[in-house]
């Protein structure tokens, strides 16, 4: 896939402010500090497109990249940071919720988990919530680049276990270091969106 036009869209705080339904998207969700923002530069091929690391997970809202004016990827602050108020906490859960519920235009969600260790209760949790509602998921697992080869395959399956993985979904062994996985997340996303 090549990309032509990677650009930041807009920050959404409410639902109002979510631009229309037109073209198709991906949201991407996962822990802060699992290498998400890298994700999104490393294949949009645009460095600094999602900052790298300001203050973990304390933007509140849902922030929106266009890509070739043909999908949207939609980029979901990360989780699993304890120094967002709870309330703060509920009322985003509530956005999510509501965008993953009731966004028609969504056609699947990038999990990234990091494949150094065993997912978290909340990746755990999402990977479930998006299965519940039938969302397809691509689970990315991120910093391959820190392991060895022989870990690859049993860290996978640790990961596929504990997530209860369906396997109509789709595993991809990422690293933005070593920009592996990029070829095979973009032929993912062209397949779900039907691009
Ligand atoms: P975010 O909080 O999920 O947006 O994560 P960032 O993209 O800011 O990355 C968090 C940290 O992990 C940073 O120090 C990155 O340099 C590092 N990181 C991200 N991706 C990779 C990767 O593929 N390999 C390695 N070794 N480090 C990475």
């Amino acid at each position: 896939y090549t990309i032509k036009k990677a650009e930041y869209l807009l920050s959404a705080a409410w639902t109002s402010q979510w631009p229309d339904e037109s073209l198709p998207e991906v949201v991407l969700a996962g822990r802060s500090n699992v290498g998400k923002s890298s994700f999104i530069n490393t294949i949009t091929n645009v460095s600094g497109l999602a900052k790298v690391s300001g203050t973990p997970g304390k933007t509140r809202t849902l922030n929106f990249f266009n890509v070739n004016d043909e999908l949207r990827l939609v980029d979901v602050p990360g989780y699993g940071y304890a120094k967002v108020p709870q309330k703060m906490i509920e009322q985003f859960a509530e956005m999510i919720d509501v965008y993953l519920t009731k966004r028609n235009n969504l056609k699947g969600m990038v999990l990234l988990v990091d494949y150094r260790h065993p997912p978290k209760e909340d990746d755990i949790n999402m990977y479930q919530y998006a299965k519940y509602y039938d969302i397809p998921v691509i689970v990315v697992a991120t910093k391959m680049d820190k392991l060895k080869m022989n870990e690859l395959k049993p860290h996978e399956e640790r990961i596929k276990r504990d997530l209860d993985f369906d396997e109509n979904d789709t595993f991809i062994r990422f690293s933005s270091l070593k920009k592996k996985g990029v070829d095979e997340t973009w032929d993912t996303i062209l397949h779900l969106t039907g691009l």
